[in-house]
């Protein structure tokens, strides 16, 4: 089953919730969400299922190292993508988490989410439609806060596509909690010179310029000590200590792509800072979000992928005289996938929703719900392909033992999944109250006893003890 086949019918998306709400005042329903997908924009949809199962997902094959998509030096690759890009270009599909200022279509997150679920079933698709992480966010920060002139040099060819970045932030000795980070930037008449290291400074080595998050102000509050600064590769006193793999890729091939990095004073002018200085934690946060809601949205692809490996396999495999469909235990792993996928994607799809329709940041305890849940989801629907697939799915001859190997990276970069339960608990929390009494107020006695009271007389006089 494909996705155009199970989402849609008559071009309309079928996950579509409306929930309406009597608002006090005016008695009209109120539309609180409501997503459908335009008959135009379906047939974009269309285009993109085909065009990545037919012309991305071989790539996948030919180049299957993580950091590959990002090597711009592998001519091989690039000499078979450029023309792929020209095809999303001319279908006016490239870079379309940007708004048309910078190129994109400005669709929105809601459309991207739709378009993302399809890219994520392959590697190489990000690239191919400019919407690769982390060059994305390190885009769209320099959209919102670079100046011209940093847009001119970095912002365009990034978004063109010519080149790679790095958002260099991690530290070795802190990363969940960035108030524990002592990487320095301190200032040298109108220079500022960074002393420190990062750790899992993602692509470095095929990077033009690295977004490096440094201290400029120790006794500042935690959330003003830091500033952003623009530094390009080349510069003087950037050593990459060592590429760190994560699996499945292998240190002896030198396939790692998360750079153990060491500023050696490195000297970047005044005019290297993004945003203001002070700013470091305002502009790390405008990226991680949405960072991590479009890593939400293609992991609804790959758990689609998965789920379609299962569906065909338990209608293919027979034992004791019966399909593995038929099966029971077979089934129930089918529909508790089934189940957490749908109710994942909707997640995904109201988060976007949101963050369309609702003011800046209320889709905040969402973001870290869909953070948290896609790691899980991942992980519970591969685990079952695997175990539907029998020894096949243990060995190297399917996309799962890929997939499988990307499931703790989801639940540590952008932060761990434990950071963001908490982030929903504190945020969720704040809608409730202590109870005023010494028990809880739903304690059924005390209820009970101020029911009794409210109608006591009609309980009096029909003898209701
Ligand atoms: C594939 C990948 C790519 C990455 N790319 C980049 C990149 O490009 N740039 C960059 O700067 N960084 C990058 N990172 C780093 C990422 O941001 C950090 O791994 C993440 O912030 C966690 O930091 P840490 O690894 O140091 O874990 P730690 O901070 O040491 O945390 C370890 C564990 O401690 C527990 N823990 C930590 N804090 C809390 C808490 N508050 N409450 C409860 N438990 C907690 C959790 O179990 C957590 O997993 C990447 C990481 C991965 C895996």
């Amino acid at each position: 089953m494909i996705i155009s086949e199970y989402c849609f019918q008559n071009n309309v998306l079928i996950c579509e919730l409306l929930r309406h709400r009597i608002t006090s005042d005016t008695k009209e329903p109120e539309i609180m969400w409501d997503f459908r997908t335009e008959p135009e924009f379906q047939v974009k949809l269309d285009w993109i299922d085909r065009f990545v199962r037919e012309e991305c997902e071989p790539i996948d094959l030919l180049f299957p190292h993580l950091g590959q998509p990002y090597n711009t030096e592998n001519k091989a690759a690039r000499a078979i993508i450029a023309p792929l890009q020209e095809q999303v270009k001319a279908q006016g599909l490239w870079a379309c988490h940007l708004g048309p200022e910078l190129g994109g279509q400005g669709y929105g997150q809601l459309k991207l989410a739709l378009m993302n679920e399809i890219l994520g079933r392959s590697m190489w698709a990000p690239t191919i439609f400019g919407t690769a992480a982390p060059d994305t966010g390190n885009a769209e920060i320099l959209a919102m806060f670079g100046t011209d002139e940093q847009k001119s040099k970095y912002l365009r060819p990034l978004l063109d596509g010519d080149i790679v970045s790095c958002f260099s932030m991690t530290e070795p000795q802190a990363g969940a909690d960035p108030k524990e980070f002592v990487c320095a930037a301190r200032k040298d008449g109108d220079d500022w010179i960074i002393s420190g290291e990062k750790w899992f400074s993602s692509n470095a080595r095929y990077a033009e310029f690295l977004i490096v998050m440094a201290v400029t102000d120790p006794d500042a509050s935690p959330y003003r000590r830091m500033s952003m600064f623009v530094v390009p590769a080349e510069t003087p006193g950037i050593e990459i200590l060592r590429n760190v793999c994560v699996m499945p890729d292998r240190e002896e091939l030198d396939e790692g792509t998360h750079a153990y990095i060491r500023y050696n004073d490195v000297r970047v002018p005044a005019d290297a800072i993004l945003g203001g200085p002070g700013q470091g934690f305002e502009v790390a946060q405008a990226r991680l979000g949405g960072g991590r809601v479009h890593h939400a949205m293609r992991t609804v692809g790959k758990c689609q992928r998965a789920f379609d490996m299962m569906g065909e396999r338990v209608l293919s495999r027979r034992t004791q005289g019966e399909l593995l469909a038929d099966k029971q235990m077979v089934q129930q792993f089918i529909a508790d996938s089934w189940i957490e996928l749908q109710q994942f994607r909707l997640l995904v799809l109201q988060t976007a929703w949101i963050i369309d329709n609702e003011p800046h940041g209320a889709a905040r305890t969402n973001i870290a719900m869909c953070k948290v849940a896609m790691a899980k989801v991942l992980h519970d629907i591969i685990q079952r392909a695997i175990q539907i697939h029998g020894s096949l799915g243990v060995t190297t001859e399917t996309p799962l033992y890929d997939w499988w190997t990307s499931v703790p990276s989801l639940a540590l970069a952008d932060g761990p999944t434990e950071v963001h339960k908490a982030t929903v608990a504190k945020r969720v929390l704040k809608n409730y109250t202590p109870s005023e009494g010494l028990f809880p107020t739903e304690h059924i006695p005390t209820r009970r006893a101020a029911a009794r009271e409210r109608y006591a007389d009609i309980l009096k006089e029909y003898g209701v003890a």
